[in-house]
């Protein structure tokens, strides 16, 4: 998948966005997790639910950023993250506790 593709799939998901929706991309590659269908599919909130392979969590953008008040949902997905924390992109808070 082109970087291209993978904006162009973003912006797909983000006009069909629904909470119940069965899929998100990576921010990244733009590649898509999945929910885990466990019986919890009617999560009210799209982090209640689990991901196949990533996960999409809330976003909190604060005082001082120009989107401030804003919240947004992101996907991230396994292989990027490992990606991210390797280059220093992302650093790890805490292992399952
Ligand atoms: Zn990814």
């Amino acid at each position: 998948m082109t970087e291209q593709d993978a904006k162009d799939a973003i912006d797909q998901a983000i006009k069909n966005m629904k909470y119940n929706q069965k899929e998100f991309p990576c921010i990244v590659c733009g590649n898509p997790i999945k929910i885990l269908d466990m019986g919890y599919y009617d999560a009210i909130e799209l982090e209640q639910n689990m991901w196949d392979g990533g996960t999409v969590d809330p976003i909190y953008m604060p005082f001082g950023s120009r989107l401030d008040g804003r919240s947004y949902y992101i996907g991230l997905c396994d292989d990027c993250v490992e990606k991210k924390e390797k280059d220093g992109g992302i650093i790890r808070r805490r292992d399952y506790v």
